[in-house]
């Protein structure tokens, strides 16, 4: 038995509750991966690391988590109404690939941003297009249960009926009538026959490149099936934590829920549903079609417009764990700024840590301190709170190695366990060799300056050697209106 005050937010029920895990000493966790048809960007990997930080604080507290995190490479359509093209699909046409080609290099390309950001690997990271074969066992399974119907090759979830023995809308609350009423008439779309109606799996067109044979001619499955049927495959038709963005909840997750009761009759088949919420630049969300969308790699060399320089991928972990993983979290080179300076803080502190001289007594309450730390994680993973306290612990440190507060050696001890574990093991923070990037921008402005002094003096063999020697080591010079700026590549 774990003993631990967790609290977990559940968006199904709408209430904070102690978590309890259906089996004594294991947790079951999906999240609904990236749809890899381009690269991650920054409000994706917030979502990604604030489960990462979920992840290691259940097994920090001594769970076995079997962590499933899937990646979609097939099935999701551009339009949540089963209309629109495969998304994969769409990028390979565009860049003249094979769909396979582009699943590759975008899951390369999203494992490398989950490198850099220090999150861990989940435990089973199950493909669409692996799945294919549960995702057809599970459409028979709702369709010999009643709840889906045959259209012109194209399986649909019969959600009105579903609705009439459950409640369809429980993760959203919403009005079933409201819904429907606010939902297009059908249009072109004949073959279903109600308008909430979704798809299970998809007749595919002559043209449609991604396709499997099936009981109902060739198609490729839904979006909405494939996490039903992988997370039933490898946590069973109960399990304790469903994940993903709050954008999923209406309509993504809302089709879980219906597809696995209609499988397997279990009425609450995930216990706790949590959502992240969104990374906004300018309070909108940040999103690809919106085009507000910046690269985490962009961050890291500074070379995106709307930044004033580059910032460290654990600056950019310590920015989002600044704010609740349910709170909206603003993009700003204020915040990234002031984030820098706080991780700087934490990372000093964290090394002075071993040196620290013991004293024979006290002037610190190190216990008061791992109370409050371990509160505040257990309020449903609150990582502002626990940095604050942790910067208490910054303070305690900095007192001691400047001689205006002792600590024992059983405390000193305590306290080195307490924050190492919580900045490093379960916040997932690391020290990062590259020199700090002040350091690095009062460098690089200096040498801007000594080339701005030779142009003006016409000694333009001089700033060029600059501007070229510069660029071999990887940093590109760009002059503008406002004077010259850098990008490291
Ligand atoms: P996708 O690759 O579009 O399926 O999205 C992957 C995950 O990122 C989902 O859980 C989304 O809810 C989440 N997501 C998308 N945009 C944002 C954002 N701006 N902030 C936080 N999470 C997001
Ligand atoms: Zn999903």
């Amino acid at each position: 038995m774990i003993n631990h005050n967790l609290k977990i937010y559940n968006t199904l029920t709408r209430t904070t509750k102690k978590f309890e895990p259906i089996h004594v000493g294991h947790v079951g966790m999906y999240v609904c991966g990236p749809t890899v048809y381009n690269n991650a960007h920054l409000g994706n990997a917030r979502t990604f690391v604030s489960f990462d930080v979920v992840f290691r604080y259940l097994q920090h507290l001594g769970y076995k988590v079997r962590y499933v995190r899937n990646i979609t490479d097939a099935g999701h359509l551009e339009n949540d109404a089963d209309e629109g093209e495969d998304k994969i699909t769409k990028k390979a046409k565009l860049e003249q690939l094979e769909p396979m080609e582009i699943v590759q290099r975008y899951t390369i390309d999203f494992h490398h941003v989950m490198d850099a950001f220090n999150a861990l690997p989940p435990s089973i990271e199950p493909t669409a297009t692996g799945h294919i074969i549960e995702q057809i066992e599970m459409t028979k399974q709702i369709m010999s249960n009643g709840f889906a119907y045959e259209s012109n090759g194209t399986i649909y979830f019969d959600v009105e009926k579903f609705a009439k023995e459950n409640n369809y809308t429980a993760l959203t609350g919403r009005n079933l009538d409201d819904l429907l009423n606010g939902t297009r008439e059908l249009g072109g779309q004949v073959d279903k026959r109600g308008r909430l109606d979704f798809a299970l799996w998809i007749k595919a067109k002559p043209e449609h490149i991604m396709r499997w044979p099936s009981p109902w001619g060739e198609g490729f499955p839904g979006w909405h099936v494939e996490c039903s049927a992988m997370s039933k495959k490898y946590l069973g038709d109960r399990f304790d934590i469903h994940g993903g963005g709050m954008d999923l909840a209406p309509t993504h997750h809302t089709n879980e829920i219906a597809q696995n009761v209609a499988c397997n009759h279990h009425k609450t088949p995930i216990n706790y549903w949590m959502h992240t919420n969104m990374l906004t630049v300018n309070g909108q969300k940040m999103s690809k079609s919106l085009g507000n969308s910046f690269l985490p790699f962009e961050l890291f060399s500074g070379s995106h417009n709307l930044l004033d320089k580059a910032y460290s991928p654990m600056t950019v972990r310590f920015f989002m764990l600044q704010a609740h993983y349910r709170s909206t979290l603003d993009f700003s080179n204020e915040a990234l700024l002031a984030a820098e300076k706080g991780f700087a803080r934490l990372m000093n502190a964290m090394k002075l840590l071993d040196d620290l001289k013991s004293s024979a007594t006290s002037t610190c309450d190190i216990s008061e301190l791992k109370t409050n730390i371990y509160a505040a994680m257990d309020d449903d993973f609150n990582t502002p709170i626990t940095l604050a306290h942790l910067f208490e612990g910054v303070r305690i440190v900095n007192s001691v190695n400047d001689g205006k507060e002792s600590i024992s050696e059983s405390d000193k001890s305590e306290l080195v366990k307490l924050m190492r574990s919580m900045v490093f093991d379960v916040l997932g923070l690391k020290l990062e060799n590259a020199i700090h990037t002040d350091k690095i921008d009062g460098l690089m402005n200096m040498i801007l300056d000594v080339r701005t002094d030779a142009k003006s003096r016409k000694d333009f063999s001089t700033s060029d050697l600059i501007r070229d020697k510069l660029k071999e080591i990887g940093f590109e010079i760009k002059d503008g209106k406002e004077g010259t700026s850098y990008t490291i590549n």
